[in-house]
Order: structure tokens, then C-alpha cells, then sequence
């Protein structure tokens, strides 16, 4: 296996045009300056330009429009647009996009070993680095255990690339609340969370899961969705308010937060009676579960994109369920984004392929009502302050982690330009530099 300093060694050696760069990896406690022409801090309403940030070994310096000290390796972005790394707050490595050629999510745990799922993170978290997300929360395993504490080992110890972890291992959901449908009943197959009934049974879960390395625990408030006779969408509901109460009430004592996976009432209330940190997807929010969020600052995970792939044909029950889901998940994001819920950016790729861009979330956020800039911050100091990282992440300033990217072009005119990210820096190492178009 490659060491990932001969990876950036090798990374360095494509680096192009007039910028003077370094020829090996940024060493330790050594001092890199960026010379940024448009700079996007992550916290500032508006860009600054021709600003110098100066980093010492892992962490930003300064930030300002002085002069570079002696000695430092220089970094030339001037003809680029600088931002914090990104930050995606609802992946899944241990997805590989569900594709129904291929069988959809049961073949994933049902006839993909786990050493081949393992194989596909490391795939899959070197390309949300290389797409400029340097932290992502990734929101369960689906099947694969503890496999996400694994790999964010792996990363932390530098054996491979990858973007800075918040994992949350096995899910909790309820009995029938996250089956593969469609077996007979005396065959057992695999779930892809960790099934528990009872708030004796949900509790001794999230210990389990927190005593093996979860950093968030993963919740399962709604499950199956359909269409009702009135052509709405419901969904089952799963855990009760006791069971919800008691994961969070554990988890809250070791220092932890819940994500509760929540698309409708009444799956949604009892998230928020419960307590629940942050709302995965919420495709339905009325005003009262808008108003409730807001009172309760709740975290808001939209993933819109992830529903626009795979439409099943308009005249079948799943293509009608997945068209009201787009209709009715845009407006409910608008309405959130106007009443003032915390936004943090999350993708769900995993859902859909690794090979896609993450990025293509941003365009379906300004759509629905947020500002460019607004939704940059969702992606950067948003989604650090959810993390419980205000100011060391998703922010480029003084004693920030020096996890910097940048694009040609301007990403407040044009959110989509977030999609071709030509720099990565991560932990104050150039991870990724290509030719700057000029
Ligand atoms: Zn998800």
C-alpha cells in the first residue's frame, strides 16, 4: 500500500504554471503562505481579494494583506477563489450509489464482502477529498459494522487519503423499521442498521456504538413512505418519543449527538420530542415542525439532490411517491431557510455515486432560497458549528485548521464552479493542485 506522503509527492510533481510550489510535501511545523485573489472565509458575508494567509505546520497563522515571511513556500492562488475545505454532513462511504443494474442497496449487504466494501470507502473517501470536502459526518454503514471507524483510522494514521471523519457507525432503528423488504419471513437476511425495541434495548444500543467509536449516533425516525389516498406522502413512523429519549439522553452524556433520519409526521414530531440534534432530509416541514426547530435549534441535513436521480416511471406507486417527494422537499427547505433553522450541507452520496459531484447539491440549495454565499456557509462554518467545531473548521482565520480549497471563477455568481475544485489542502498539506485555468 502506498504511503500517502509518495502520494503527494507524486500529486506535487504534476503542479504547473507560474505558481511557485513546493516539490515535497509541506513539512511539519514549516511555513506555507497563500497568496489567495479571492478569498471566501466561510463566516464573512462578502469575498475579500489579494489577501495572504499564512500557515504554520497544521493551522492558519494569518490572515491578512501583508507581506509573506522569509523562507515560507508560496502558494500561488491569485487567479483563483479560496474557501475553507467543505465540509458534507450526510455521506456514506460504505455505499457505492445503490445503482438498480446492479441490484440496488440489498445487493450491497447481501453478496458484496466486506472486504470489498472496505475497498470501496478508501474509493470512496479519497474522492470526497479530491472534491474538496476535507471533513465529512458520515452517517452509517449500512450493514458494514464498525467498517467507518476503520477507515477513519486509516486516515488519521496517514495510510490513506482521505477527508477528516465524524462517523456514527450502525444506525438504530426498530423492528420493521429498516428491513430489506420482499424475503420470506423464515429467511434471514441481513439489516442495514442495529434493530432495538424498547428504551432499555434503544440505550443499550447507542452505548454499544459509542463504546466501539461512534462519534454521532445515527437515528431511523420514519422508515418505509408512500402516497395516501389524498396523494400525500406519509411515512412510518419508527422509534417512540421514550425509545428517541433514551439514545439521546445517553448519548448527550458522553459528550455525543443524534442524527434522526426523519421525513414526515408523525416520525418527525416525535424526533423533535425526543431531542434529536439534527434532522436528516426532513421532506415535509410544516410551520409548527419549522417553528419547533427553530426554538429547539435543531440542525436541518436537507439532501436534495439525492432525490432527483433514479425516477422511476410517472405511472407506477414509486414513481408517484418520487415525484411528490421532489415537490413537496423544495418548498420545505424554502420554508426553513425563511423561518431561520440552522442549515448544515449534507449530499447523501453513498445514495447516489461516488463518481458523481458532491457539489451538485449547491445549485438545488440556491433554487430553494438560500444565497450562494449562504449556502457556501452551510458547507463550511455551518456545518463545523453542527460538528462542535466553530472555529477550528469551515473557516479561514487564525487558528483554524488549514483545510483550504480553491476554484476558477466565482462561486457566488455561479454555485456550480463549487463542482471543479483544482486545490486541496488538508491539516495544512497540498493534497490536490492542478493547472489554474486563466
Ligand atoms: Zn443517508
Amino acid at each position: 500500500m502506498k504511503r500517502p506522503e509518495r502520494r503527494w509527492a507524486a500529486v506535487l510533481g504534476w503542479l504547473l504554471c507560474g505558481a511557485a510550489l513546493a516539490t515535497d510535501p509541506v513539512p511539519a511545523q514549516g511555513v506555507t503562505v497563500i497568496r489567495a485573489g479571492t478569498l471566501i472565509d466561510g463566516v464573512s458575508g462578502s469575498a475579500r481579494t489579494n489577501q495572504t494567509i499564512v500557515i504554520r505546520g497544521s493551522r492558519i497563522e494569518s490572515v491578512g494583506s501583508g507581506t509573506a515571511p522569509a523562507g515560507a513556500t508560496v502558494i500561488d492562488l491569485s487567479s483563483a477563489t479560496v474557501l475553507p475545505g467543505m465540509i458534507d454532513g450526510h455521506t456514506h462511504v460504505f455505499l457505492a450509489g445503490e445503482e438498480p443494474y446492479v441490484g440496488g442497496y440489498d445487493t450491497q449487504l447481501l453478496k458484496y464482502p466486506l472486504a470489498y466494501r472496505a475497498a470501496r470507502a478508501v474509493v470512496a473517501v479519497r474522492r470526497a477529498l479530491e472534491q474538496g470536502f476535507t471533513t465529512i459526518r458520515d452517517v452509517e454503514t449500512e450493514g458494514a459494522g464498525y467498517g467507518d471507524v476503520g477507515i477513519k483510522r486509516a486516515i488519521e494514521e496517514g495510510i490513506i487519503p482521505g477527508p477528516r471523519m465524524f462517523v456514527s457507525t450502525r444506525a438504530i432503528s426498530t423492528t420493521g423499521g429498516y428491513d430489506l423488504d420482499d424475503y420470506a419471513p423464515e429467511v434471514v437476511v441481513p439489516k442495514g442498521a442495529q434493530i432495538a425495541d424498547g428504551p432499555v434495548e434503544t440505550r443499550k444500543a447507542a452505548r454499544e456504538q459509542l463504546e466501539n467509536g461512534a462519534d454521532w449516533i445515527k437515528v431511523y425516525m420514519t422508515h418505509r413512505s408512500w402516497l395516501d389516498a389524498a396523494g400525500h406522502l406519509q411515512s412510518q413512523p419508527t422509534l417512540t418519543v421514550e425509545e428517541l429519549k433514551a439514545v439521546v439522553d445517553e448519548a448527550h452524556g458522553w459528550g455525543k449527538k443524534v442524527a434522526c433520519h426523519a421525513y414526515t409526521n408523525p416520525g418527525m414530531k416525535r424526533a423533535l420530542d425526543g431531542g434529536c440534534d439534527s434532522i436528516e432530509h426532513g421532506l415535509e416541514l410544516d410551520d409548527a415542525t419549522v417553528a419547533q426547530m427553530v426554538k429547539q435549534g435543531t440542525w436541518l441535513c436537507p439532501t436534495i439532490a439525492v432525490y432527483y436521480r433514479h425516477l422511476e416511471p410517472e405511472n407506477t406507486p414509486e414513481g408517484k411517491r418520487a415525484r411528490k417527494v421532489i415537490e413537496v422537499h423544495g418548498p420545505s427547505f424554502r420554508r426553513a431557510v425563511k423561518a431561520g433553522v440552522k442549515i448544515a450541507f449534507g449530499s447523501d452520496v453513498g445514495g447516489f455515486s461516488w463518481k458523481d459531484p458532491i457539489a451538485k447539491e449547491f445549485p438545488y440549495m440556491v433554487q430553494y432560497g438560500m444565497t450562494p454565499m449562504q449556502a457556501i456557509q452551510s458547507a463550511t462554518s455551518r456545518a463545523a458549528e453542527m460538528l462542535g467545531m466553530k472555529g477550528q473548521l469551515g473557516v479561514i482565520a487564525p487558528g483554524a485548521l488549514a483545510d483550504l480549497i480553491a476554484v476558477s471563477g466565482d462561486p457566488l455568481k455561479d454555485v456550480k464552479v463549487l463542482e471543479k475544485v483544482s486545490f486541496v489542502m488538508k491539516d495544512g498539506k497540498v493534497f490536490k493542485e492542478s493547472a489554474p485555468s486563466r
